[in-house]
């Protein structure tokens, strides 16, 4: 099986961060931190090996005969454990240094919990299971929320900073084997459900590619589907009057759809508006204005 690349470099993370800096004062320090917390995750994808995913991915897919869509269960995602550890540590070192004073001292407790006490008996056998962070990686795949909280609470830590930095541990994992899954969507161009066709998550933002093609990016794989430009894209409504949409006169790439028949809103970047190179983590970071403006008039977020 030929393997898909990963589509963006290194070089082209900074390029977009520094634009981004200089369109969007106000979220500099944002953007200092996660520049640094996103190229940890592409470099950890520089290391996956790709023909273990593909043994996998031929395992699997001899096991489904239709062509159904979403292809696979979040739950079936290939982790490489040992390196998602090494990454989880990484990030944690990276939000302890850079990250809100929130998030910072959870990294800082994260760290001590799993990465420098690691060797440390402990007297209660229960924490020692929730230490283990393959359990919680397995949790956060099955969107285990619940164990999540039990785990948490266990260790005295925050929830949110848990959720948020161990996911970013497993996903370079779960956005690489996506990226070798599409080429097996066969339903591609018919596709126009507001749920991701391989995993089928929800959308986090969408774009119009440079031909006015809408598509849609999955807030769990970051796999890209096409989807129509009519009507809402997470509900399918098409009733006349239910859609409108804002945009704000300075930053007119970015419009964000609003419905009024499931009350969701989902922002959109127009590819022919902008020169920077388009690297979705960070627009999504730094439109979050656009997300309270929505919030404020009454829409809910899809995630
Ligand atoms: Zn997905
Ligand atoms: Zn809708």
């Amino acid at each position: 099986m030929k393997m898909v690349d990963n589509c963006i470099t290194l070089e082209q993370i900074k390029k977009s961060a520094s634009s981004l800096r200089v369109l969007r004062p106000a979220y500099k320090e944002f953007i200092d931190f996660y520049e640094e917390f996103f190229i940890a995750q592409e470099e950890a994808k520089t290391q996956i090996n790709l023909d273990a995913i593909a043994e996998e991915l031929d395992n699997q897919l001899k096991l489904k005969t239709d062509n159904t869509t979403p292809l696979i269960s979040t739950l079936d995602f290939v982790i490489f454990q040992s390196q998602a550890e090494v990454l989880f540590e990484k990030i944690c070192k990276i939000a302890k240094e850079k990250g809100s004073p929130s998030l910072s001292s959870a990294a800082e407790k994260i760290s001590q919990l799993f990465f420098i006490n690691s060797s440390t008996s402990q007297s209660c056998n229960q924490i020692e299971s929730y230490k283990r962070i393959d359990n919680i990686f397995k949790a956060l795949l099955y969107n285990d929320h619940k164990i999540l909280e039990t785990t948490a609470k266990s260790l005295e830590l925050n929830k949110d900073a848990l959720i948020f930095l161990g996911f970013a541990a497993i996903s370079p994992y779960i956005q690489t084997y996506s990226t070798q899954l599409s080429k097996y969507i066969k339903t591609e161009d018919s596709y126009t459900k507001g749920s991701c066709p391989i995993c089928s998550g929800s959308p986090q933002m969408g774009y119009f590619n440079q031909n006015g093609d809408k598509y849609l990016i999955c807030s769990f794989c970051q796999h890209r589907w096409k989807t129509s430009r009519m009507g809402c894209s997470l509900c399918g409504n098409r009733e006349k009057g239910k859609q409108h949409y804002f945009f704000n006169e300075e930053e007119k790439e970015y419009r964000v759809d609003l419905c009024d028949n499931c009350r969701k809103y989902i922002k959109v970047i127009d590819l022919r508006e902008i020169t920077r190179d388009f690297y979705p983590p960070l627009e999504m970071l730094c439109t979050i204005h656009l997300n309270m403006q929505a919030a404020e008039q009454g829409y809910i977020s899809v995630l």
